[in-house]
């Protein structure tokens, strides 16, 4: 039961095969199974059972929809009412908020069983899971390895098939890259998509939820209910529900079934396939766009010449928004407060200092630094006028392509503990996820193979870069691929990942 699709176990719940209360306790036992992996920070048995039995008499009573009754785990940097939403930060490690984030509701509402909250990077500052304060998420594939960050619970959740979907947030990369890394499909919709209400901030600019789930077709299902304007988020964008299925199963321009893509041109930024990106990756990615050209589609080679100006401005830009973002965190409302303090200052101080870890505390020090008088135009102002430029290569390249491809990250999951001792090497591996985020365009993570030799056993993803609001086209890329190929399909084996 626990490999099939979303679509598979919503005939599953139909046929009455499975009650979602049957179906919610399956996963429940094989989280607490999985308990090493450490994918999860808040499970509550009895809340999950109440929305499941709530799903079940939806069924019975003929009132479900596509998602009633399906189980779905979210990224703890949504908040959630019932569950502690603690963004894997020990300030808000007792955070219980009084009213669930806009993407939680409407997932809910949509009758989507909550399995719990995943682990992630503090304040979704990562690309390993590495800076949790609760500690590493394992790769399921491999426990040596990394799941990727920042949303490595919810990925590893998702490939150990823990959950048959989870939420993610991507600022940078981090719904794509931990796909990519944990061999599961994720897609980072177009800036302003998905509502940011009740999203605990990283960087206001980018951040921007979406689903992770095994296919393409189960990622359209879930946006569908997590995506529309929300009037409650400033930069929500005001535009038509649409229907991301709806391209699913049909031929690119209408054409012929053999080749169901003919008429697709894929651009290939040359800037992706340079000197740092690992032999293994690059033989899956050549091979995954060798497998598009059979169904039809056109590769061209197209530049983004500005990629590695992406790496500094994004860690100018982030920091930035970050440090002003976390600066609500004092002690007073929200989090934690020191328990000894001389004055208000030194709470202030103590609370923080106890309260953030490492990583947040760097970027905060980076984003005030660049922020302050005297550097703002050299430092953040430059970023800025860039992040502009970036934006507009995009356009230059979308002019001669319908979508872009390329590798998610310059190589496969690295070993725990391998990078920690060096944050700009982690950086550094960003650097094909960034400027996508920077542009505000949806990317997309499609497993498409496994590394070579030692790494045999670590999933690659190719990502898939569209225009702005072309998630309808690009899932349906994915998708068609996913239907001539089965590396989607494939899941750790039980040793690995537990269970
Ligand atoms: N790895 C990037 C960072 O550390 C992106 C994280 C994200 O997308 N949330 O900021």
């Amino acid at each position: 039961m626990h490999q099939k699709s979303l679509t598979e176990l919503r005939a599953a719940l139909d046929s009455k095969e499975i009650s979602a209360v049957e179906l919610a306790q399956s996963y429940l036992q094989r989280i607490e199974a999985a308990k090493d992996l450490n994918a999860f920070i808040g499970v509550d048995r009895e809340l999950t059972l109440e929305q499941a039995r709530a799903a079940d008499a939806a069924i019975a009573q003929g009132s479900a929809g596509a998602l009633t009754g399906l189980p779905i785990a979210h990224k703890d940097v949504f908040v959630t009412r019932g569950w502690t939403s603690t963004a894997g930060s020990h300030m808000l490690e007792n955070y219980a908020s009084p009213f669930d984030a806009t993407v939680v509701d409407r997932l809910k509402r949509a009758g989507m069983v909550c399995l719990g909250k995943t682990n992630m990077d503090e304040f979704a500052m990562g690309s390993s899971n590495e800076n949790s304060y609760f500690g590493a998420v394992k790769n399921p594939w491999d426990t040596k390895a990394v799941p990727g960050g920042s949303s490595g619970g919810s990925a590893a959740a998702v490939a150990a098939r823990l959950a048959p979907a989870a939420t993610g947030t991507d600022t940078g990369g981090s719904i794509r890259q931990p796909a990519s890394f944990t061999g599961i499909t994720g897609i980072k919709p177009t800036y302003g998509r998905v509502s940011r209400y009740g999203m605990i901030a990283f960087a206001s600019s980018l951040d921007q939820g979406g689903p992770m789930a095994q296919s393409a077709a189960d990622c359209a299902l879930l946006l569908n209910a997590m995506g529309g304007f929300d009037e409650r988020d400033s930069t929500s964008l005001q535009r038509e529900n649409e229907d991301y299925t709806r391209y699913l199963g049909k031929t690119w321009n209408g054409g012929d079934a053999a080749k169901p893509l003919a008429g697709l041109r894929i651009g290939m930024p040359k800037e992706y396939f340079g000197a740092g990106l690992a032999d293994d990756v690059r033989a899956s990615i050549q091979a995954a766009l060798k497998a598009y050209e059979t169904l039809g589609a056109t590769l061209v080679e197209v530049s983004l010449p500005k990629t590695e100006l992406s790496i500094p401005v994004y860690y100018i830009i982030a920091p930035a928004e970050a440090s002003s973002n976390l600066s609500r965190f004092d002690g007073v409302r929200y989090g934690h407060r020191a328990a000894q303090y001389k004055d208000l200052l030194d709470m202030y101080k103590k609370s923080r200092a106890e309260g953030f870890g490492p990583e947040v505390k760097r970027r905060i020090l980076v984003g005030t630094y660049v922020l302050s008088h005297g550097y703002y135009d050299a430092y953040y102002l430059q970023a800025q006028k860039i992040r502009r430029i970036i934006a507009r290569d995009f356009q230059e390249a979308f002019k001669q392509c319908d979508v872009i491809m390329g590798p998610v990250a310059p190589s496969v999951a690295w070993n725990l503990g391998e990078k920690t001792d060096d944050p700009v090497q982690m950086y550094l591996a960003d650097i094909y996820t960034l400027s996508v985020s920077l542009a505000g365009l949806p990317g997309m993570s499609v497993p498409c193979g496994f590394g070579a030799g030692a790494n045999a056993n670590r999933p690659v993803g190719l990502q898939i870069i569209g225009n702005y609001f072309n998630e309808a086209r690009m899932l349906q890329v994915a998708d068609a691929f996913q239907r001539a190929t089965d590396w989607h399909r494939k899941a750790p084996s039980a040793s690995a990942s537990g269970v």
